[in-house]
């Protein structure tokens, strides 16, 4: 089989299937400089050097009054000589001796290594008592604390947030260079799929996977086209694949990918491609479709087709779209945060296979507990929306008692 993705016989682990996607899949799109306020939750393209210390200048932590720390005797009454706000250095070295009446962020006056807080000191005239319990240094900030110049702040591959942006402001950057969105293409398949708002023919149902997998991709910054419902018709499906793939990064459908005579993804992109079909050891959501479309060795544009049913398609979504819509978007990190906690149900587990289940959060006699949704069904979105994130068992784990710590992954994951 040619292409990034070469088959594997048998059941593959999801920890397999991940070391997969993350040796094949580099970045696929170009980059771009943006103001820092386009920049949020875009992809940094390069390493930011800082080109300076950040805080620039020592300055004080505090309102109060600057002094040296060897002037500092009981009762600890100095003459104040000056008078330092923020943004207005002092001018001159501080008299040995004295204090300076100093703002919180205003430069250090020279000689000046200690600030002593206003609510400690008592005012005297033209002098203040400060208190003597202070130690060299205390109250004062150093330039280069925060940064120091010439060093990486922020590395590329990193999902700019808030603080990403704040810390690259404080080095005096006004743009950042960026990879540009990931343009995804977004299918559903079947002929029983009708799209919300429309009539719902006998034996039909509404499409939800465009929704939420629409959603899914936005959140994490992709830039989504909604191609609407494909039938289940081989030349159609292969026709609007290939149409497709001219102008995406990257080309997601769900349904069609089981192994029935009415499922057609497989073959529709083994004919403009490559395809390899991904049996996953786990519950719920097997199969998974990963290919290419077009080209050849890795210059087509990727594709993932995932399961049809609804909670498959969330959780395929979680487990193998995303660090694949990560990498081509050219972001480092691409694991999910887990966090331990304590399990509020009993669950048989099958071993050998790795298992989600839906579960909320709730909080019992001070620790949190993990409750489960009573049904598994693949097909229950309630159950999604119940829930906060998903418990993971891993395959060698045996069934689970209420009280022992399973590992949960919150749904915020999904678009991180
Ligand atoms: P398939 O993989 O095409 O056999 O679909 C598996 C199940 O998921 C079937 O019950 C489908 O009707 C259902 N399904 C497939 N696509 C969607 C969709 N877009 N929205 C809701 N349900 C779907
Ligand atoms: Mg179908």
């Amino acid at each position: 089989m040619t292409g990034r993705f070469a088959a594997d016989a048998g059941l593959m682990t999801i920890d397999q299937a991940l070391a997969r996607l993350e040796a094949r899949l580099a970045p696929a799109v170009g980059t771009e400089t943006v103001p820092l306020r386009q920049g949020l939750f875009r992809i940094l393209a390069e390493d930011v050097v800082a080109g300076l210390d950040v805080p620039p200048h020592d300055n004080s932590a505090v309102d109060g009054w600057a002094f040296r720390h060897a002037d500092l005797a009981e009762p600890g009454k100095l003459p104040v000589v000056g008078r330092v706000a923020a943004g207005h250095p002092f001018a001159g070295v501080l008299p040995s001796g004295g204090a300076v009446r100093i703002f919180t962020g205003a430069p250090m006056p020279a000689g000046a290594d200690t600030v002593a807080m206003q609510e400690d000191c008592k005012e005297d005239g033209d002098a203040v008592v400060l208190p003597t319990r202070l130690k060299r240094g205390d109250n004062a900030r150093r330039a280069g604390e925060d940064v120091t110049s010439g060093s990486v702040v922020l590395r590329a591959g990193t999902r700019l947030r808030p603080q990403e942006l704040g810390l690259a402001a404080a080095i005096g950057r006004a743009e950042l260079p960026v990879y540009r969105p990931l343009r995804v293409a977004v299918f559903s398949t079947g002929d029983e799929i009708r799209e919300p708002g429309a009539a719902l023919p006998p034996g039909c149902i509404y499409d939800s996977n465009r929704f939420t997998a629409g959603a899914l991709l936005r959140g994490l910054g992709a830039e989504v086209t909604d191609l609407g419902i494909l039938p289940d018709r081989l030349e159609v499906i292969r026709d609007a694949l290939a149409e497709a793939a001219a102008t995406h990064d990257l080309i997601l459908t769900s349904g069609g990918v089981s192994v029935g005579d009415e499922d057609h993804i497989k073959p529709a992109v083994l004919a403009l491609g490559s395809l390899d079909f991904w049996r996953l050891a786990i519950k719920p959501g097997r199969p998974v479709a990963i290919g290419e479309i077009g080209g050849g060795e890795g210059t087509g544009t990727p594709f993932v087709g995932l399961p049809g049913n609804p909670v498959a398609v969330m959780i395929t979504f979680m487990l193998i779209a995303r660090p694949m819509v990560l990498r081509l978007m050219g972001a480092t990190d691409t694991g999910l945060k887990r966090f331990a906690v304590e399990a509020g149900f009993a669950c048989k587990h099958k071993q050998g296979r790795r298992e989600y289940l839906r579960a909320k959060l709730v909080h019992a006699d001070g620790r949190l507990v993990a409750a489960k949704f009573p049904s598994d069904g693949s097909g229950v979105l309630t159950s999604m929306v119940w829930s906060d994130g998903l418990v993971d068992i891993p395959e060698d784990r045996g069934d689970i008692a209420p009280g022992e710590m399973v590992e949960f992954v919150t749904y915020a994951e999904m678009m991180r």
